[in-house]
C-alpha cells in the first residue's frame, strides 16, 4: 500500500510528469519521502526490508499512477541493486545512504551493456588505463533517465582499449569531461530527466568500480533489473483493467469475460515472476524471465485496448479521456525499453536454434 501523500501527488501530477510540465527534480524527493526506495533492501544496509518481489509490487503501485515516476523509481532502485551486488563495499557504504534518501540520483546507463551481453551491440564507452589509479573514459550513452540536474551517478559498462574483460563502473556527475545533453524531447515520460551523456577523457579512479567483469556482473543483476522493470508493465496493466471495469455497463458488459481472462492471466504471470525472483531460477534460465517480460508487454497492450473499447468515444475526448491518452502514450514505452521485445524475441530465437 503506497503512502497516501505519494498517491495523491502522483494522481495530481501524472499528466504533468508525462508532458514535462512537472519539475523533474521533485520526483525522487516524493518517492524518498514515501519510503519506497528502500523496499527490498536489508535494514542493515539502510533499507526497510522485505524482498525484491515486494520492490516489484512497489514499482507497480507507482506505475498505476504514473509511468514516468515509476521509471525514475526503476532507475534509482536498479542502481541501488547494483551496489548491493557489487564487491566494492566502500563504494556501497559511500553511496547507499544518499541514494536511499533521494539526495543523490542513481541512473542506469546499462541498456547498451545488456545489448552487448546478447551480442547485439558493441560497448559505447571505452577506457584507457592510467596506471594503477584508474582509467580515462571516452564515449557516449545515448539514453539515460534520472540524470537529475542537482547531481547524479550513472552505471555504465566499459570496454578496455587494451583488451580484456569489460568492466562496470559508477560515474559521478561533476567530474571533468562528463557532459549531460539537454533533456531529450519525448512523446511522453518527459519529466524523467532523460538525456544523453558524453565522456571526453574522463579521469575515473578505481574506487568507482562496481565490478571487474561485466560478463559476470550483468547476468547476476539481470533478474532484479528486468524484474523491477516488469513492475512498470504490471502497474500500467492493472490500472487500465481497473478503468475498463468501471465502464462495463450496458452493452459494454460483453467485454466482461475478456477482461476477467486478462486479469487472471496477469495474476498468473505476476506470480511466476515473483516466484522466479525469490527462488533464483532466472539466474540459470534467463529465457523464462524473457518470456515473462514479453507476456507482460502483451498484457499491457490488451489492457489498453480493453480500456479503450470499454470507454468508447469518451476515451477520445480530451475532457474525459486525458488519463487514457496518457496511459496509451505510456504503454508505447513498454515494448521498447531495453531489453526490447525485438531483442528478447531475437535472443529466444537464437537460443532455440542453438539448442
Ligand atoms: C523514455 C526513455 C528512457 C530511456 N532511459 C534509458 C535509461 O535510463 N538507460 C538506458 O540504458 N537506456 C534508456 N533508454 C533506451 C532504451 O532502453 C532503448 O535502448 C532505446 O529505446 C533504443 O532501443 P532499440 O534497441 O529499440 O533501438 P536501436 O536498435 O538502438 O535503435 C533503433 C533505431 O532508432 C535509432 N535511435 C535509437 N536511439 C536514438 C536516439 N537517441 N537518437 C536518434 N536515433 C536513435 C537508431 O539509430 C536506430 O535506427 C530509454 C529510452 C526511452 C524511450
Amino acid at each position: 500500500m503506497l503512502d497516501p501523500v505519494l498517491q495523491h501527488w502522483l494522481e495530481a501530477n501524472a499528466e504533468a510528469l508525462d508532458q514535462g510540465r512537472c519539475d523533474p527534480q521533485q520526483v525522487l524527493g516524493q518517492l524518498a519521502a514515501a519510503k519506497v526506495l528502500g523496499v527490498g533492501v536489508d535494514p542493515r544496509q539502510g533499507g526497510s526490508g522485505a524482498s525484491v518481489a515486494d520492490a516489484v509490487e512497489t514499482v507497480a503501485s507507482v506505475a498505476s499512477y504514473s509511468l514516468a515516476a515509476a521509471f525514475v523509481f526503476w532507475g534509482q532502485r536498479a542502481f541501488i541493486e547494483y551496489l548491493l551486488h557489487s564487491p566494492n563495499s566502500a563504494l556501497r557504504e559511500r553511496l547507499l545512504p544518499s541514494l536511499l534518501s533521494g539526495e543523490l540520483a542513481g541512473a542506469t546507463g546499462l541498456s547498451n551493456a545488456m545489448k552487448f551481453l546478447s551480442g547485439i551491440e558493441s560497448l559505447q564507452v571505452s577506457a584507457t588505463a592510467r596506471g594503477e589509479q584508474g582509467w580515462a573514459l571516452n564515449g557516449r550513452l545515448h539514453w539515460v533517465t534520472n540524470l537529475r540536474k542537482g547531481g547524479f551517478v550513472v552505471a555504465a559498462a566499459i570496454d578496455r582499449a587494451e583488451g580484456g574483460a569489460p568492466f562496470v563502473v559508477a560515474i559521478p556527475d561533476g567530474i571533468a569531461g562528463v557532459q549531460r545533453s539537454p533533456d531529450l524531447q519525448l512523446m511522453g515520460l518527459q519529466s524523467s530527466n532523460t538525456a544523453a551523456l558524453d565522456f571526453d577523457q574522463v579521469a575515473l579512479g578505481r574506487d568507482w568500480l562496481l565490478h571487474e567483469d561485466a560478463r559476470q556482473f550483468l547476468p547476476a543483476v539481470r533478474p532484479a533489473f528486468l524484474g523491477l522493470q516488469c513492475g512498470m508493465a504490471i502497474g500500467l496493466a492493472r490500472r487500465a483493467l481497473q478503468e475498463a471495469q468501471g465502464h462495463l455497463q450496458g452493452v459494454r458488459s460483453v467485454l466482461a469475460q475478456t477482461l476477467e481472462a486478462q486479469r487472471e492471466l496477469l495474476a498468473d504471470v505476476v506470480s511466476e515472476l515473483k516466484a522466479g525472483l525469490l527462488d533464483g531460477r532466472f539466474l540459470g534460465n534467463p529465457a523464462s524471465l524473457f518470456k515473462v517480460r514479453i507476456s507482460l508487454a502483451e498484457i499491457v497492450g490488451e489492457a489498453l485496448q480493453l480500456e479503450l473499447q470499454a470507454s468508447g468515444g469518451k476515451a477520445y475526448l480530451s475532457e474525459y479521456g486525458a488519463g487514457f491518452a496518457r496511459r496509451w502514450r505510456e504503454s508505447a514505452f513498454v515494448p521498447i525499453v531495453t531489453p526490447s521485445l525485438v531483442q528478447l524475441r531475437a535472443e529466444l530465437q537464437r537460443q532455440a536454434r542453438a539448442a
